[in-house]
């Protein structure tokens, strides 16, 4: 049973890191770059910790998370914990620099490998685990926040990454299984809970996101033993074990049965299916994610808090909290005074949910009297937002609801192979890029001086003109096939699209971390999506004036679209997605009218979004798959329909690859050697592939044998009247120099298997 005084009512999971103003960022890779020492990035640090806790403190939560905090990423802070870095970085003294050569890697050291956090657009970096890791504990950095924020008389609550979830998001390099490993792990975090309590810490919470996918027999037994035995030390903190993104399922019953004192359910992504199990778990604290930690909208607070008094009034002693981390949305909509005053009334960044989360448990615990008035606010702005007319525009839904099926298809791939064959004309192993070509200080440059008012559009289209017009002739120099305009215009693929789109709106400061010191600015779709006139077709007809060979019309896809934006909640995903996708269809229309003889939709989000449930996948990938062919089904046979896929690990997904359909599809594959041929010939796909022949990701140098050696390995695998030669991604991260010389031996290596 809870004791009264160590049960809490209000708190969030977790916490943004990276500073409002994106503070942190700038101080560590000015630690990077020499120009500031350790000790100035911790006291930045420090900064920014305290600054963050006393605001949690002061909005009223009564346990605030605390260890949140990263200099890179939470993930690898756990590999730091338990003494799982790699063997390669044990050499290196300095605590901090081995932390970012494990991060980022050296000169002479690769990094770990980074990948998606569950279905979010964030990175962690993959902790390695040989026979050779010998796990020890380092709790410096969880004490020493802990002891920082118990100082500042916050009521703190350690976070921790959890056992299960480490060991399933770690890889092995010697093929064995991870979480076999969890029987070394679970006396060290023993022993952290012990320090932790002795050092003040009366919560303690584990993060446990990987039970919210399925698992086996074997897995479920792990969970149970582990927290059994963590809930058998003898001094311990409570115990609050974190899920997030999904559902527990079975997890939930076995959580509640080894005697940890509290489970966090995700209430908004799926969880709720949870709720009649939750009901019965009279002795543990629910901490209840009614609060979207994941999306920027403010919250509809009857549902939420019908929900909280249900569970209540079955006896479940309730703390209402984020569904996640805030780790996921801005900091705060302090920052965004330019918004749209009536679109900003619908929205809630970090700080006005940490507001909201007060708001709902004041109101579960005491009553809606004394709060009648924000309650009232909420309301008003909820019911505010269904009435806008731009969410509801009647063209483009009688247009989605005309279509039929004759809409979603094309004509067999083999006839489209003959016209564009003839049409085209193109060699043997014909050669591409992905899209996009170096930014340049002198584009970045450009386009700061259009944001400051220092140059006029018709002076900046001007100078992007001239960027497009060297990256033809550079191409042409090179001798590739076919060309691209190199998206010099474009800051980002999906803003760039967003901001020319009805239904989108952009924040000015609403940065969330992506990787390390990388941030992204997300977009939000608040309405109808409508397409007021051409985005593309100026510049790539612009680029294809300059040269007889094809050039690509680039455009990103809708899922991509969907994914790597801040989406509306008041209807199904799929329901956007077809919108973005009529956009994109009428935007390939346009580019064929005017000429574009090739047209690519980059989709390299489509394996983010895949549910984490195998349940859930075949749905999702129906729509995903049926927002793409919308997309890139309206244009006639004889254009050339190309898409791009990166992020790796497209096992799950690979059949939906073959079922968009698309003429040519470039997919990175340098890294896992080209492995990704046999799974597409596995579901019997026929179409143009070009595997990446060399990664993008890493400033080498690829030499002529080299990729030529990868092209003979794809030949087995791929006959060569369907095979194209492009590398893994776009280009824009990249410097000049590397990139011409690369794309050189990428062009000889073309040529001399094309002779053999
Ligand atoms: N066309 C885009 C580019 O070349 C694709 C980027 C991506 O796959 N992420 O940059
Ligand atoms: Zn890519």
């Amino acid at each position: 049973m809870l004791n009264a005084d160590r049960t809490f009512t209000a708190t969030v999971l977790g916490a943004p890191r990276i500073g409002p103003r994106r503070q942190l960022k700038r101080a560590v890779e000015s630690y990077w770059g020499g120009r500031l020492d350790a000790a100035e990035l911790h006291r930045v640090a420090a900064g920014l910790r305290t600054a963050q806790l006393t605001a949690m403190r002061d909005a009223g939560l009564d346990s605030v998370p605390v260890g949140t905090f990263s200099y890179y990423d939470h993930v690898l802070d756990t590999a730091v914990l338990l003494g799982a870095l790699p063997q390669r970085v044990q050499g290196i003294a300095d605590e901090l620099d081995r932390y970012f050569a494990a991060a980022r890697g050296t000169e002479t050291v690769p990094p770990l490998e980074m990948t998606k956090w569950f279905a979010t657009n964030y990175h962690y970096l993959v902790p390695e685990i040989g026979a050779d890791t010998r796990f020890s504990l380092h709790p410096d950095k969880p004490l020493a926040e802990l002891r920082e924020a118990l100082a500042l008389g916050v009521p703190a609550r350690p976070v921790v990454v959890g056992p299960i979830t480490f060991l399933k998001l770690a890889k092995t390099t010697d093929g064995s299984d991870a979480l076999d490993r969890v029987g070394d792990l679970i006396p060290l975090y023993t022993q952290l809970l012990e320090l932790l309590a002795a050092a003040g810490a009366s919560w303690v919470q584990l993060d446990e996101p990987a039970l919210v996918t399925d698992l086996t027999a074997p897995e479920l037994a792990a969970v149970e033993t582990a927290y059994r035995t963590l809930a058998a030390a003898t001094s311990r903190p409570s115990i609050l074990v974190a899920s997030y993104f999904g559902r527990l399922g079975t997890a939930l019953p076995v959580l509640a049965g080894t005697g940890v004192e509290g489970i966090a359910v995700d209430l908004v992504a799926g969880g709720d299916a949870d709720l009649p199990t939750a009901r019965t778990l009279t002795g543990t604290l629910l901490v209840a994610g009614v609060v979207d930690g994941h999306n920027v909208w403010r919250i509809d607070p009857d549902p939420a808090l019908a929900r909280l008094t249900e569970l209540r009034a079955a006896g479940v002693p309730v703390a209402v909290s984020s569904s996640c981390s805030l780790l996921h949305v801005p900091y705060g909509l302090a920052a965004e005074p330019d918004l749209e005053p009536r679109l900003r009334s619908w929205l809630a960044f970090g700080a006005e949910k940490i507001a909201e989360i007060r708001l709902l448990a004041t109101a579960l615990h005491e009553g809606q009297d004394g709060v009648a008035e924000q309650l009232g606010a909420a309301r008003t702005a909820v019911r505010d937002r269904r009435t806008d007319p731009r969410l509801h525009v009647e063209r483009v839904r009688a247009r989605l609801a005309g279509l039929d099926a004759a809409d979603l298809g094309r004509a067999p791939a083999e006839e489209r192979r003959a016209v564009q064959s003839r049409r085209l004309g193109l060699p043997l192993l014909p050669t591409t890029t992905i899209g996009s070509y170096p930014q340049t200080s002198r584009i970045r440059l450009a386009r700061a001086a259009l944001r400051r008012g220092e140059i006029g559009t018709a002076e900046y289209d001007e100078r992007m003109r001239a960027e497009i017009a060297e990256m033809v002739a550079l191409q042409e120099e090179i001798g590739l096939d076919v060309l691209v305009h190199g998206e010099p215009e474009r800051n980002d693929m999906v803003q760039y699209f967003a901001e020319q789109l009805d239904g989108f709106a952009a924040t000015a400061e609403g940065w969330v971390q992506s990787y390390g010191t990388r941030c992204v600015r997300p977009p939000i779709l608040f309405g109808d999506i409508v397409r007021p006139a051409p985005m593309t077709v100026d510049w790539i007809t612009y680029a294809q004036s300059l040269t007889p060979k094809p050039v690509k019309g680039m455009l990103t896809g809708p899922v991509t679209i969907l994914a790597w934006s801040f989406v509306r909640d008041d209807q199904p995903p799929a329901e956007t997605a077809r919108q973005l996708a009529l956009a994109i269809r009428d935007e390939t229309i346009d580019l064929e009218a005017a000429g574009t003889p090739i047209i690519q939709v980059d989709e390299p989000a489509l394996r983010e979004l895949l549910p984490l449930r195998r349940a859930d996948q075949a749905g999702y990938l129906a729509w995903a798959v049926a927002a793409f062919r919308l997309a890139t089904s309206g244009v006639a046979d004889a254009t050339q329909v190309h898409t791009h896929l990166c992020y790796s690990e497209f096992g799950e997904i690979i059949g939906a690859i073959a079922e968009l359909d698309a003429d040519v599809t470039s997919i990175e594959a340098a890294r896992s050697h080209m492995e990704v041929l046999d799974d597409l010939n596995a579901v019997g796909f026929d179409l143009g592939v070009g595997p990446g022949v060399y990664d993008i990701h890493s400033p080498r140098v690829p030499s002529v044998a080299e990729i030529a050696s990868s092209l003979r390995l794809a030949l087995k695998a791929v006959p060569a009247q369907r095979l194209w030669v492009n590398p893994d991604c776009g280009l824009k991260t990249r410097g000049a120099t590397e990139v011409v010389a690369s794309l050189r031996n990428l062009v000889a290596a073309a040529a001399a298997v094309r002779r053999e």
